[in-house]
């Protein structure tokens, strides 16, 4: 699309939504057999499967921790997921949001519980239409609790940007090429930051209004992370006890 005239008008975005509304989510936990856990989500037009595998043994042995376990995350882009094809393989950006969505997650992961093995986890991105990182780092939340790891807690994840001076929360692709910020942010139920960055420029109050606006975001998101796992959980025992 070519830059629209107005991103925003009389409060209203292109998409319909309004300032403050997340896009549609959809969960789907347990997708994969051979995984440990995995979690289908689809957050607005981003379609992403995290698969999660371990504690298992480390290969290569010398990426082992005599005291934890090994955190890795990777974060993939099918070459079909954007509207010119991506060239496969990792890039720059990939290695870039591996890295900082595996730092988003390690801090709730209780990794001294398994000394010298490895925690996997694998998001592939199989559409995208911007928040793919915070999508990966939703689904990852869930596909890691499904997998049985030990955490601390959830993580939720979500976006806030500026489109036609106006603060807005989970950015799609055409608010994000053409808005002036994007500043995605993940955070534990209670508020703890564990990733925060930023393309563009905020106003230190509008910086402080979008943090509030990302919270109330991330919290809408840990009740639906916390409903799809209690749904499939309370489920499966439930049937265990009609057994
Ligand atoms: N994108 C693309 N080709 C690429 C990388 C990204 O078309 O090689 C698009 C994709 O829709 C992505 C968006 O640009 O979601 C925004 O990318 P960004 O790097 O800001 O990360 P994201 O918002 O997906 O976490």
């Amino acid at each position: 699309m070519s830059k629209p005239e107005k991103l925003i008008e009389s409060g209203i975005r292109l998409d319909g939504r309004r300032p403050d509304e997340l896009r549609p989510i959809k969960i789907e936990i347990g997708v994969l057999n051979r995984a440990d856990g995995s979690c289908y989500f689809e957050f607005g037009g981003n379609k992403v499967i995290a698969a999660v595998y371990g504690p298992r043994e480390v290969h290569p042995r010398h990426q082992q921790k005599s005291n934890s376990a090994v955190v890795r995350y990777r974060y993939n882009m099918a070459s079909f997921s954007v509207e010119d094809r991506k060239r496969p393989g990792p890039d720059r950006r990939s290695i870039e949001v591996s890295k900082v969505s595996r730092e988003a997650l390690e801090p709730v992961i209780f990794q001294e519980y398994f000394p010298r093995s490895a925690i996997d986890i694998f998001v592939e991105v199989l559409q995208a239409d911007a928040g793919t990182r915070t999508a990966g780092i939703n689904a990852a939340s869930i596909a890691l609790a499904d997998a049985g790891i030990p955490m601390k807690s959830l993580i939720s994840a979500c976006a806030v940007g500026k489109i036609d001076d106006t603060l807005v929360l989970d950015l799609n692709k055409d608010e994000d090429n053409y808005g002036q910020a994007d500043m995605p942010i993940a955070m534990t139920p209670d508020g703890r930051i564990t990733l925060i960055q930023m393309d563009g420029n905020l106003k230190r109050d509008e910086f402080k209004e979008a943090l509030e606006m990302a919270k109330t975001g991330c919290m809408a998101i840990h009740e639906m992370q916390k409903a799809a796992l209690m749904d499939k959980y309370s489920a499966q025992i439930e049937g265990e006890n009609n057994e």
